[in-house]
């Protein structure tokens, strides 16, 4: 795919139903609630997977548009998060990402909180093990959570992967076909 080339647009607030806009192709336009500025915002906020681009263009220059507050970090790039969930071993130390043993299993209690649970030594939260998260400057506790963009490294680590499995796949299927047509041959 062809990279995408992007016109971002800087949104300042004027009021309730009016905002300004500032174009990287050099525009300044008034978005209001009515007009259609609104409604190519609006566009902008379908979810979509990330790698891929909603098809919004900037009416200027014909790139692809994204609206994004200079004042916040709201914006620039539309992303999904995941929940990175890790346990500690406290008879270990051993910290892993929930998910990455075959043993590991989550599941919801009865007054609605989520616990952890290892089918190989039957222990889990309450037991041997405890959530580990992370704080930031407001919050103490908060699970870690990922961009889902390609541009994440862990992202893209798998991407590579399963670009590896792919190729290989090929490369055994294309023998196989190879082997198949010599024996046709040879018969
Ligand atoms: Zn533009």
């Amino acid at each position: 795919m062809a990279k995408v080339e992007w016109c971002y647009w800087a949104v300042f607030y004027l009021d309730e139903n009016k905002r300004n806009c500032l174009t990287d192709c050099k525009k300044e336009v008034i978005m209001t609630r009515t007009n259609k500025y609104w409604k190519l915002y609006k566009a902008t906020l379908e979810p979509h997977l990330s790698g891929t681009i909603l098809g919004v263009k900037c009416p200027f220059c014909g790139k692809e548009l994204e609206f994004y507050d200079p004042n916040s970090d709201w914006g620039g790039r539309r992303m999904y998060k995941l929940p990175i969930i890790k346990v500690k071993d406290k008879s270990t130390n051993q910290i892993h990402i929930v998910g990455s043993d075959s043993h590991d299993q989550l599941y919801i209690n009865e007054n609605g909180t989520i616990s952890y649970y290892n089918l190989q030594n039957g222990e889990g939260t309450g037991g041997d093990y405890e959530f580990v998260g992370v704080d930031n400057e407001y919050e103490e506790g908060l699970i870690e959570m990922e961009d889902i963009t390609k541009d994440n490294p862990i992202i893209k680590e798998l991407s590579n992967k399963l670009e590896e499995l792919e190729k290989l796949y090929y490369k055994v299927l294309f023998e196989n076909i190879e082997l198949k047509k010599n024996k046709a041959n040879n018969l």
